[in-house]
Formats: structure tokens, sequence, C-alpha cells
């Protein structure tokens, strides 16, 4: 038995983490378990679906903070160039900014 926290490699994922503290489980792979009911066979396999979702998610949430805080500065940068500097960003991803505008005011004039 490990104690509960210890850094252990999971048995089931090879996955470090904290232990659950019990048998050589991480606190997800452990829960994992529990929730599966805690077949004999172990716990289930992760959901790599699911955690791909979680992150393209993530990715997306972080992408419109960034296009929304270009959206608050836009009206008062004289220039792109200006804007990408104040945002720390490239052209590049001001282009895109841009053309991610012009879709949604498209699409806002069709619905
Ligand atoms: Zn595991």
């Amino acid at each position: 038995m490990t104690a509960r926290g210890t850094l252990i490699v999971c048995w089931c994922c090879g996955v470090p983490g904290s232990s659950s503290g019990a048998f050589e489980l991480t606190e997800a792979c452990y829960s994992r378990w529990l929730r599966a009911g805690k077949p004999k066979s172990g716990p289930p396999p992760r959901n790599p679906e699911k955690g791909k979702q979680a992150r393209t998610e993530g990715l997306r949430r972080a992408k419109e903070m960034r296009l929304q805080r270009y959206l608050q500065i836009r009206d008062d940068c004289a220039t792109q160039a200006e804007a990408a500097a104040q945002l720390g960003v490239s052209l590049r991803t001001i282009w895109s900014y841009e053309q991610e505008i012009k879709a949604r005011e498209r699409a806002a004039r069709v619905a």
C-alpha cells in the first residue's frame, strides 16, 4: 500500500500521478475504477476521446479570449501591425482574427 498523495507510476496506464492510496493507482484511475463498479480486471482504459475533446475545448476558449481582447483594442489601433504588437501576436494571427470576425458578421446577417 502506498501512502495517499505519493508520486507513483500508475500500474494500469503508466501515467505518473499522485497515489490514491489504494493499489498502485493514481487518483484519476482509482476513481474511474470505482465509477466502473470495481471490476476485477482493474480500471477501464482512459478515454482518449474525452481528453482530446477537453483539450480542443480549452484551445477554442483560449482563442475566443484572444479574439475578444483583439475586438476590445481593435478600434483604438491605427493599424493591424499596432494591434498585433499590443497583443503580442503576429500579423498573420490578426488576419485570422479578421477572417473570423468577417465570418461571424456574415453568419449574423444570414441569421
Ligand atoms: Zn492508470
